[in-house]
């Protein structure tokens, strides 16, 4: 499992010595000349859900319930028993509509407008967040195991329809999710994504398993939900993570580009 080891996430002050010197941002926030180091980057690649927002306001909740009662309907379970059919098919196949593709004959239309259709009148535009996504140079993606109008509801929600080059959702990746290297090369391709000058961002981190595999740099944001660490399908070794933090905006913030 990832450690904190060298990886340099912003939840923690960056390392400062008498002799370092400062870059000023666009934003005028100061860049450490130890910042971590995302020069090479060109292509910017985030997981929609828990990552561009935040994991504790309740979206996740709202769209893991309705899974269950989707299961619940189309397993004719009681809905105990759903949950834990849901969760097994989570860890087997990386999602939960992977599962029920796979095992059961589910069609996807129906489940993915069920699963998405939430509340999200909780969720307003994160403007500190807006800002440090737009400051990144060359392109910008959403990489969600979602599709692609739950992704759309969600950015103008947060008011960032307009920063990012494209959405590859779960039709994009051929119902193959993450974390499976099908649906990395699927979205590389999709992108013509060079992976060495490509960074992930992800709140499960074995999600960033290929991605790194494929020579992508890596981050993992790290939140206190039970599904980040233990995702389905891969372990997660400590070289899979290159950084990882608790704060998105400060650490886009903080790094060089
Ligand atoms: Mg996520």
């Amino acid at each position: 499992m990832p450690v904190n080891g060298a990886c340099a996430g912003a939840g923690a002050a960056p390392c400062s010595g008498p002799m370092e010197s400062l870059n000023l941002a666009e934003n005028g926030s100061a860049v450490r000349e130890s910042a971590p180091d995302f020069r090479h980057v060109q292509s910017w690649i985030f997981d929609l859900d828990n990552t561009l927002y935040r994991a504790d306001n309740g979206i996740f909740t709202q769209i893991e319930a309705r899974m269950t009662d989707y299961v619940a309907a189309f397993l004719k379970l009681p809905r105990e028993d759903a949950y834990a059919r849901q969760k097994e098919l989570y860890r087997r196949y990386g999602t939960t509509l992977n599962g029920l593709m796979c095992e059961h004959g589910a069609q996807p239309d129906a489940y993915l407008s069920y699963v998405h259709d939430i509340d999200l009148s909780q969720l307003g535009p994160d403007r500190a967040l807006a800002a440090a996504i737009a400051r990144l140079p060359g392109r910008r993606f959403v990489f969600t195991n979602g599709c692609r109008d739950h992704a759309a509801r969600i950015l103008n929600r947060l008011d960032m329809a307009e920063l990012f080059d494209a959405v590859w959702d779960i039709r994009t990746m051929a119902f193959q999710p993450k974390p499976q290297p099908a649906a990395y090369a699927s979205v590389v391709e999709a992108g013509a994504v060079t992976t060495a000058s490509a960074a992930m961002f992800d709140d499960i981190a074995c999600n960033l398993v290929p991605a790194r595999a494929m020579g992508m740099t890596t981050v993992w944001l790290k939140t206190d939900s039970p599904w980040g660490k233990h995702g389905p399908l891969m372990d997660v070794r400590e070289s899979d993570i290159d950084h990882e933090t608790e704060n998105l905006t400060q650490f886009l913030n903080t790094i060089r580009i």
